[in-house]
């Protein structure tokens, strides 16, 4: 099983990476021939890298169902229908319509973002018992970053809190190789070109209410707070040193 989970897990995190047609082309291949023609849209949803109550009690699973179920589903289906309706964006990947989603229509904005970033956050976590634990590497960025690591989620919370509205709380890799936190409104994230603070996610918390209302009611930092016992940090590491190895090839 435990194979299973990682390559699941790799497969969700490579899939924002996909040309459109790449992902095209798997869905029909797993499709019966006589639903190959339901097979087009561009974009499909990935199941969860895990059951839907491995994250409980931190997240319910009827959060979970409802989030990825539902909510994500739906950013999924706006975009395949934004994507269908215009024929410039057909044959872009997900990345792309993310780092250019400023010279879209909002609606293409708007859920691609919301699939970039619900697919990066279920694979941000995991069940409390298989967490894991940053790497030295990471560990030194933090340390240097923000000087410990209660300080990073410190400022973490301070950023998810002070989010007004719907949107996002991003710990990144900036261009200079910096680790930075941020907030975005809606579905934005810091790969677009509209974001104030440009780099390389390496986790993400969604501060939507549907994310946490079930449990936490109008108790945001208290989700904020209790969410590190689900973060994957063993992706998180793995994500940084991706991140810094990019970064050090662009040098
Ligand atoms: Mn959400």
């Amino acid at each position: 099983m435990k194979s299973f989970f990682v390559a699941a897990a790799t497969l969700a995190a490579a899939i924002p990476l996909m040309p459109a047609y790449a992902s095209a082309s798997e869905a029909a291949s797993q499709q019966a021939p006589a639903k190959v023609s339901e097979a087009k849209a561009a974009f499909d949803l990935a199941p969860l890298p895990y059951a839907v109550d491995a994250l409980a009690p931190v997240i319910d699973s009827q959060t979970m169902t409802i989030h990825h179920g539902k909510h994500h589903r739906a950013y999924v289906d706006a975009l395949n229908k934004a994507v269908a309706a215009e024929p410039a964006l057909q044959g872009l990947s997900l990345e792309q319509l993310v780092a250019n989603a400023g010279t879209y229509a909002p609606t293409v904005r708007n859920n691609a973002g919301g699939h970039w970033n619900h697919s990066f956050f279920w694979n941000s976590m995991i069940s409390p018992s298989k967490t894991g634990a940053q790497s030295p590497e990471l560990l030194a960025a933090i340390t240097k970053g923000f000087g410990s690591m209660d300080a990073m989620k410190a400022a973490f919370k301070q950023a998810g809190t002070g989010r007004f509205g719907s949107g996002w709380v991003w710990l990144l890799v900036k261009p200079d190789g910096a680790l930075a936190i941020s907030s975005t409104p809606n579905q934005d994230n810091p790969l677009m070109d509209v974001a104030e603070v440009k780099g390389q996610p390496i986790l993400g918390n969604d501060v939507w209410e549907h994310a946490y209302y079930l449990n936490y009611q109008n108790r945001r930092a208290d989700y904020l707070d209790a969410w590190w016992q689900v973060v994957n940090w063993d992706k998180v590491s793995q994500r940084y040193g991706a991140a810094v190895t990019n970064h050090d090839k662009r040098q």
